[in-house]
């Protein structure tokens, strides 16, 4: 039986860590790749330039403003091959953003105006170009729901995960080296035998570490336990991104049982 618990959650910062039990390496590695490449985000895909007169190019605009976060709506939004438009575009799968700034100024993602509110820059302080006097940016920009396999600017967030680790420590001649060389504590001695606080452990990479110090005769062993980290971009959630991950995962099996089944 696969089970999660949660270690830490920071909804503020955007980020969660969580355990997977019960899974293994293969599992592990195509949930943290459906989190990159299958959740789909919206992310600006077309701009028309009314005016620049800025000293950055079109092109160079257009690539920062692609990588601008949008606060994403999967209710709403289809994805515009799934679109009953085909993707020939229309308000179920496009959403617009105008910008219209004289310089002097310098030009934020917080000037990109939405048509939907629900949509618009995640972190509205992101610097896109400087206007000197007289130079003027006015545009309209489209986005649209994409996945991080087709470019990573519609990647939700950055995901990693290591496994679980215990310490395999016998009489050690020096345990209060590892204690040491170690940041503060992860190790204890307690009653004359090092002990690891699990919690803290789960922090830290310090196999090479703990081997090193101790040539050999303590070690951290890795578990059958996958330690998830995953920070948000800022389009979703970290829940709205595991639930989707989980369902693109659910939505592949089951299309992949159909083809078997043909
Ligand atoms: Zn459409």
């Amino acid at each position: 039986m696969i089970s999660v618990e949660t270690i830490e959650s920071e909804p503020k910062n955007n980020k969660i860590a969580f355990m997977l039990k019960g899974a293994n390496a293969a599992f592990a590695n195509a949930l943290r790749r459906a989190v990159l490449e299958e959740v789909p985000t919206m992310a600006i895909e077309d701009i028309e330039f009314r005016k620049n007169s800025s000293v950055l190019y079109d092109e160079i605009i257009a690539h920062r403003m692609g990588l601008i976060p949008l606060t994403t709506d999967l209710e709403t939004y289809n994805m515009p091959s799934e679109c009953k438009c085909k993707g020939e575009g229309c308000a179920s799968c496009q959403a617009k953003l105008t910008l219209d700034v004289e310089g002097p100024a310098t030009v934020y993602a917080s000037d990109l105006k939405s048509k939907d509110p629900k949509i618009k820059p995640a972190f509205p302080g992101m610097p896109i170009v400087k206007l000197l006097k007289g130079q003027r940016l006015e545009l309209e920009a489209t986005a649209i729901l994409g996945t991080g396999k087709q470019h990573s600017k519609w990647a939700p967030g950055h995901i990693y995960y290591k496994q679980r680790e215990i310490l395999k420590a016998g009489n050690l001649k020096n345990p209060d080296a590892i204690v040491k060389a170690c940041p503060e504590g992860v190790f204890e001695i307690k009653a004359g035998k090092l002990t690891a606080n699990e919690t803290l452990l789960l922090k830290y990479d310090l196999a090479g570490t703990v081997e090193d110090v101790s040539n050999g005769e303590a070690r951290l062993e890795a578990t059958g336990d996958y330690i998830f980290r995953l920070e948000s971009f800022g389009q979703l959630s970290c829940t709205e991104i595991m639930e989707k991950a989980a369902e693109r995962l659910e939505a592949q099996f089951n299309e992949f049982e159909k083809l078997i089944k043909q």
